[in-house]
């Protein structure tokens, strides 16, 4: 159980924002009235300095440690669920992705977001989708997605895709506060936690909102991201129209991430980002401060939680397998019977293989943040009070020096990008960030090589194995 609040807790919403715990979920300048601002490091904070948030910090997921995510997801669904460590409530553990459509095709992994949205839609469950769109008319200055309302199956189709960029809330609240409609809302996990917090304290959010899908969330990337893939490929972030992430196609395979960007002339160009400096998603580069200081990696508050399954036997099928949780028996019997009609493809899985499925994860935000912690209150920093405790795991001092240089990567590539958009010099980030990568791959090689090696072997035996069953 979480232990008091004392001084080297957080206790206040202006100093989780000038602390570098803010997600920018928007919860608090929803109910404070007040407006959220998006920062030159292409991130969202609200605007401390014009409106007064100190009555507010009952829905920030950095504040208020009695309500963590197993708390509210014991008040939610204990009654049907089992507790996994690191999965929080769950009433099934599954692989699998969307038969029916084009969801699959057109989805970032299986398709089964899209799916399930429309399905909730199909069943009159829900009006109406919470979840995340272009901007229209988006400028280079500001966001190129934001949460928006999908009122039929079209248009959620139209909106799938992961948007590996930061949104906040407090817009779309107000407009699900206004209207009658029955809402899914699709959030990455401290989204969905500060919701579930929200709800708790405002009658209309909690009647309206009646399905939640949390993303499985590694952690959230600054709109400052996109950019420098962009400028990666050769494209100046003036120039940029969009992006998508994650695209699909024959020689793609399922983990890479190879992006497409479009130009504000229309051309296009497409490219593995693993190729672009800071481009690799895993190695934290123009991530939120707070995401180190997350121990949610599945949404444990969400009533179904989605992602990839990353496992051998799913990850060498390079049309998408994705890994879903559920944790209300709604949930688990609307998949169920899809399966049944054949109309999703499911395999059961275990606990432990849903946990391996996102080991990287769970390392990062395990030992890892039990090691942040224990460094941050060494310097005397206040932090956010989590489940994990600081220093409660025994790490080799090459393990230590992992978690410390991905920080460092972290908060250096922000700082970096901000001065090269400055400067209009891209090769300002290339200078600084090159380095600091380089020693940072040697590092995790370093400790990873065996595990690599094992995962590598595995998923050679695998592509083959699939070969041969689709020939
Ligand atoms: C920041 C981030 C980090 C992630 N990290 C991991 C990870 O470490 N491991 C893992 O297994 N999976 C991770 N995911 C989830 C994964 O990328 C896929 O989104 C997931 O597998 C669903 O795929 P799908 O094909 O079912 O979704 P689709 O059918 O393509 O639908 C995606 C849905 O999500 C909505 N959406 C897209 N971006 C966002 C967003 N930023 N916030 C809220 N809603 C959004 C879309 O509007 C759409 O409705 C992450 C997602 C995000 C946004």
């Amino acid at each position: 159980m979480p232990s008091k609040n004392n001084s080297r807790n957080l206790a206040t919403i202006s100093e989780v924002v000038k602390g570098g715990y803010c997600v920018g979920c928007g919860t608090c300048a929803f109910r404070a009235g007040g407006k959220m601002l998006f920062t030159d490091m292409g991130e969202y904070v609200p605007d401390i300095d014009s409106t007064d948030y100190s009555a507010y910090a009952s829905s920030c997921p950095s504040l208020q440690p009695e309500q963590n995510e197993t708390v509210i997801g014991s008040n939610l669904f204990r009654e049907n669920a089992t507790h996994e460590i690191g999965l929080g409530h769950v009433t099934g553990t599954f692989a699998g992705y969307a038969n029916e459509g084009s969801f699959r095709q057109h989805g970032t992994s299986g398709g089964m977001v899209s799916w399930v949205l429309a399905e909730l839609m199909r069943k009159d469950i829900i009006d109406s989708v919470v979840h995340v769109k272009e901007v229209e008319g988006a400028n280079t200055e500001g966001p190129f997605y934001e949460y928006g309302k999908s009122t039929t199956i079209s248009e959620v189709k139209q909106n799938s895709k992961t948007k590996y960029h930061v949104v906040e809330l407090s817009k779309i609240l107000r407009e699900i506060k206004e209207s009658d409609d029955r809402v899914a809302v699709v959030g990455v996990p401290c989204m969905i936690k500060s919701l579930r917090r929200l709800a708790r304290l405002d009658k209309d959010i909690k009647k309206r909102v009646v399905f939640t899908i949390s993303l499985v969330c590694g952690h959230l990337k600054s709109v400052n991201w996109s950019r420098s893939l962009s400028w990666g490929a050769g494209i100046h972030p003036n120039q940029m129209k969009n992006i998508q992430y994650r695209i699909k196609g024959e020689s793609v395979p399922a983990r890479a991430y190879v992006c497409q960007i479009e130009t504000q002339d229309g051309t296009q160009k497409i490219l593995d980002t693993a190729n672009i400096v800071g481009g690799k998603y895993n190695v934290g580069s123009l991530m939120l401060p707070a995401c180190d200081y997350c121990d949610d990696v599945v949404g444990e508050t969400a009533d179904l939680t989605i992602g990839d399954a990353w496992l051998p036997k799913y990850d060498v099928d390079n049309r998408g397998t994705n890994l879903l949780i559920t944790r209300s028996n709604e949930a688990r019997n609307l998949l169920i019977s899809a399966m049944r009609e054949n109309r999703i493809y499911l395999d059961n899985i275990t606990a432990d293989e849903a946990r391996s499925s996102q080991s990287g994860g769970f390392r990062q935000r395990g030992e890892g943040l039990s090691h942040r912690l224990q460094l941050a209150l060494d310097i005397g920093k206040k932090v956010p009070e989590k489940r994990i405790r600081p220093g409660e795991f025994k790490l080799t001092a090459l393990r230590k020096e992992v978690y410390k240089r991905r920080s460092i990567v972290s908060r250096d590539s922000r700082i970096a990008f901000k001065e090269a958009i400055e400067k209009n010099d891209y090769s300002i980030f290339v200078s600084r960030m090159k380095r600091q990568l380089v020693i940072l791959r040697h590092l995790e090689f370093a400790t990873s090589f065996p595990r690599l090696f094992i995962n590598k072997f595995n998923r050679a035996i695998r592509g083959i194995a699939l070969r041969m069953g689709r020939a």
